[in-house]
């Protein structure tokens, strides 16, 4: 799976793109990040990508021409690859506007090839880009942001886990907080050991071995 991130500030995905469950998936080729510098789309020799808001206000807004640009890069990358066969791809926009990401638009973005993911930065980007290029608008909350880059990670983190074979139990995720196997709900609480900490006890039936009532026990702690 390919995700193309835009965005202003590419550096800020090194580690993400290089450490724990997410670095092994992309070494092994499971999931790629393409990042892609909208700058490079940017107008005239200062690069220029943000203007002021025709009918006044606070703040810049991110131009249509070099996003325009950007996402044309994509489509003429894509079309050279896949002459044959044009893949599933999906273009999101990350907006606190949008939809509320969960668990289940992870589950429904792991079903296309490449997701392309458009990061804002000012007060965002000119109404164009949204009508034109965009497919869909996501929130990852109720706040907002100085950019997209956080919630592109996100987004990423999510749908990257329920890729095949990146946990590294295969499946695994199917008994996550939110899985349909816990019917939408958040898990049970979980202990290591010792199994006594400063007077803090283990509950009893954990450490009974009966697994037929550790199941009841767990299915009864779901929230
Ligand atoms: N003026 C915008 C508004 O009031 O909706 C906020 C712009 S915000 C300062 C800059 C960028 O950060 C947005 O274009 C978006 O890409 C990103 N962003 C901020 N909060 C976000 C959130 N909760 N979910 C997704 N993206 C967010």
């Amino acid at each position: 799976m390919i995700f193309h991130v835009l965005t202003l500030f590419p550096e800020l995905f090194s580690d993400f793109q290089r450490e724990s469950i997410i670095g092994r998936a992309i070494e092994e080729k499971k999931a790629e990040i393409d990042l892609i510098q909208i700058r490079d789309f940017g107008l005239g020799k200062h690069r220029q990508v943000d203007d002021t808001p025709y009918g006044g206000g606070d703040g810049m807004l991110m131009r249509c021409e070099p996003l325009f640009e950007a996402f044309d890069s994509i489509e003429k990358t894509r079309k050279r690859g896949n002459e044959e066969k044009m893949k599933k791809i999906r273009r999101v926009y990350l907006t606190p506007q949008g939809r509320k990401f969960t668990q289940r638009t992870a589950e429904r973005f792991v079903h296309y090839d490449e997701i392309v993911l458009l990061c804002g930065r000012y007060e965002g980007v000119d109404q164009r880009v949204r009508d034109e290029l965009i497919d869909e608008e996501i929130s990852i909350g109720d706040y907002v942001l100085t950019g997209g880059e956080l919630p592109a990670m996100v987004v990423m983190d999510s749908v990257i886990r329920l890729l095949p074979g990146v946990l590294g139990k295969e499946g695994s995720h199917q008994f996550d907080s939110f899985s349909k196997e816990f019917g939408g709900k958040r898990e049970y609480p979980h202990y290591t050991k010792p199994a006594e900490f400063q007077g803090l006890k283990v509950p009893d039936v954990l450490l009974s071995g009966n697994h037929a009532e550790i199941e009841k026990w767990r299915r009864g702690k779901l929230r």
